[in-house]
């Protein structure tokens, strides 16, 4: 199933969850939930070190057999050989999933490396083995291994000449910066439709967590929330969801050409998201 690419495109990222047993029922709940939204697609995580891929395909297959839904498999190379790479992407045909996310990964401890030493040698691989549709990720305030943004830039380049035909961006808080990369970013030639990733906050744990791992900025409008509101559970998650519905209408009046939510499987938080939004966003899909 192809994805909708009428801007701005709108999609929601679910994971496999861990649970062995239940992850099934708990993924119908969360795809139950997030169907009746609309989404243009619904992208799936992978796990670099190996013990969900299987459930990834699965996931995948499920969004679009059961619900109709464009389904983007993610899929990671920094630690697989090509036999692995191989396999899965046979088991992507099986099952009729067209669109990938063709990512790098964070190297485990203690794993060793694969072929690929970069996403764009996978996104090359994967044009050459089949007739898929390939996304890759990109970074607003630059890739936490990157020296500066200019080299990441650099390198995103090399990722949309390698075949990559839409990106979607790591989490931001501050609008401001994407603005200003946006625009290095075309000036840099790459013309590739870009997706905004946004992450609403519903507790300071989670914050601390995200931005350790990725190095978004958090911009006074989070800190004052999270100071405000950090003893109060619900008035923060209220905050946090009042904040990104405000982010992507900006964006949104921005001409964004797309809002990935990452949902961290709550529905219920990107309900009332799409509650909020759903105005601006179907009247720009619309026009
Ligand atoms: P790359 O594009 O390969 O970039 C990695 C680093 O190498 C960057 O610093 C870049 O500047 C540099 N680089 C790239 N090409 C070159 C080159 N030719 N020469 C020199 N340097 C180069 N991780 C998971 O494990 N599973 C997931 O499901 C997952 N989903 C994600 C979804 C999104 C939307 C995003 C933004 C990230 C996701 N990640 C996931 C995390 C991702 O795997 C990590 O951020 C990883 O560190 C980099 O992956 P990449 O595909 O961006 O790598």
């Amino acid at each position: 199933m192809k994805i909708n690419l009428t801007k701005p495109i709108f999609s929601f990222e679910i994971f496999p969850p861990k649970k062995e047993g239940v992850w099934l029922q708990e993924i119908y709940n969360t795809i139950d939930a997030l169907a009746p939204l609309n989404p243009d697609f619904i992208s799936v995580t992978y796990g670099a070190s190996g013990s969900s891929q299987d459930n990834t395909v699965e996931i995948a297959s499920l969004l679009q057999k059961k619900y109709k839904i464009p389904s983007v498999a993610h899929l990671t190379c920094v630690c697989d050989d090509n036999e692995n790479i191989e396999r899965v992407l046979d088991r992507f045909k099986e099952e009729g999933v067209e669109n990938i996310l063709a990512l790098r990964g964070d190297l485990p401890d203690g794993a060793t490396l694969g072929k690929f030493k970069y996403a764009s040698e996978l996104t090359e691989f994967i044009k050459s083995y089949g007739d898929f549709f390939v996304a890759g990720a990109c970074y607003p305030e630059k890739h936490l291994e990157a020296y500066t943004p200019e080299e990441d830039i650099k390198n995103l380049k090399i990722k949309a000449d390698s075949g990559a035909q839409l990106f979607i961006s790591q989490l931001f808080f501050d609008n401001a910066k994407f603005y200003s990369w946006i625009e290095k970013v075309r000036d840099a030639g790459i013309t590739t439709p870009i997706m905004a990733g946004i992450l609403p906050i519903t507790s300071a744990k989670q914050l601390e967590r995200m931005v350790t791992l990725c190095g978004a900025t958090i911009p006074e409008g989070i800190q004052s929330i999270i100071k405000a509101y950090n003893h109060n559970a619900f008035a923060l998650k209220e905050a946090g969801i009042a904040y990104a519905s405000m982010q992507i209408i900006d964006l949104l009046a921005h001409g964004v050409d797309g809002i990935h939510l990452y949902t961290m499987n709550k529905p219920g938080v990107a309900q009332r998201i799409v509650d909020n939004i759903k105005g601006p966003l179907y009247s720009l899909k619309q026009s």
